[in-house]
């Protein structure tokens, strides 16, 4: 079964296409990103110019996609979405960016796995606007250079770390989006409930936020998945009773951890005596692959303080000893 909590989009998450929000007026929460980027869209649109190129970094569902969209609707162009695993040759890339309008927007998803030959057509077309191509094979092979329109590039990666530098150089503006605090959770469930014309309690939406790993993606899904119980149980209204009762039936806790969170945790905890161990120890441990604990389950108990990374390895903290219910041990309490 997919994880409940899983950051990354389920085939379930699309049919909430219409939950996206559209203007940079309704995209609630990451201030500092979204106050940056209206002012570069407003002096762009202002000049007549395409807006420089952006980098969008963060974990899964964070909601870089809504932003790629509503950089292109604000700026009153078309954008066109692909992704690093779609682009196979150059030439695709070539095709895609010919194609484009002058100042449209060019969404790539996962910009961090493009093959290194399409990201390289990708340097001359960010950086002078044209494409170096070569026609032929053998002697009579010759290059010629198409100029493009100019248009946008927005990346979007997990990491900004995985990107070639020449790469990550060519972006004008690189923004980090961070984990939503939990007002901006309870906002954006609230929004969400008035699109599906549920009726929710404001503290029925604060509890599911509480429990949504600080991602829109997993509040969404959550409120869906309340909103079940609800009808069955009750009468369709999500309150705060129900959404824990769902929610700890899903198990998923008070703190949004799931089971695989806390066996994660427990092992550090029970096995390793809290740590420090190893992330490729750890995820043989409890059966997972490395990447998957690095990407997704890391990030998260890194952030709510249960996690942290040393030299030597990971250690569950103080926090997670509390939270799973077990005592410190006596060489600890220093
Ligand atoms: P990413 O591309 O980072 O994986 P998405 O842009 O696909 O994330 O966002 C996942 C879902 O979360 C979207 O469908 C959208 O409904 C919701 N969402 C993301 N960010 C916001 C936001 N700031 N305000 C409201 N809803 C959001």
């Amino acid at each position: 079964a997919e994880r409940l909590v899983a950051p990354q989009e389920q085939p379930a998450d699309r049919e909430g296409e219409g939950l996206r929000p559209q203007r940079l007026s309704d995209y609630i929460g990451q201030r500092k990103v979204k106050d940056n980027l209206s002012v570069f869209i407003q002096a762009a649109s202002a000049r007549g110019e395409a807006l420089d190129h952006v980098l969008l970094y963060g974990p899964p569902g964070l909601g870089k996609t809504t932003l790629a969209n509503i950089i292109a609707a604000e700026m009153g162009v078309s954008v066109r979405t692909t992704s690093g695993p779609a682009i196979e040759r150059p030439g695709d890339l070539a095709a895609i960016l010919t194609a484009l309008e002058p100042r449209d927007v060019l969404f790539i998803d996962e910009i961090h796995r493009l093959s290194s030959a399409t990201e390289e057509i990708l340097y001359s077309a960010m950086e002078d606007g044209c494409l170096d191509i070569v026609i032929g094979k053998g002697p009579s092979a010759r290059s010629i250079r198409l100029s493009l329109p100019p248009f946008t590039l927005v990346g979007a990666t997990t990491r900004a770390g995985q990107l070639t530098s020449p790469l990550r150089d060519r972006f004008g503006v690189i923004s980090r989006l961070e984990f939503y605090e939990v007002e901006d959770l309870k906002e954006i469930i609230l929004r969400t409930a008035g699109i599906l014309h549920l009726r929710i309690t404001d503290d029925g939406a604060e509890e599911i936020a509480r429990r949504s790993r600080g991602t829109p993606r997993i509040g969404n899904r959550l409120l869906k998945r309340v909103r079940d119980f609800a009808l069955v149980w009750e009468d369709g209204s999500v309150t705060q009773r129900i959404a824990r009762e769902a929610l700890n039936r899903l198990d998923v806790d008070p703190e949004g951890l799931d089971q695989i969170d806390q066996k994660a945790l427990k092992t550090i905890i029970l096995t390793f005596a809290g740590g420090p161990v190893g992330l490729d120890t750890l995820a043989a441990t409890i059966g997972e692959e490395p990447v998957t604990l690095e990407d997704v389950v890391e990030p998260f108990l890194l952030q709510m303080g249960f996690l942290q990374r040393t030299p030597r390895g990971r250690m569950a903290t103080a926090r997670a000893y509390q939270h799973l219910g077990y005592s410190l041990p006596q060489s600890r309490m220093d």
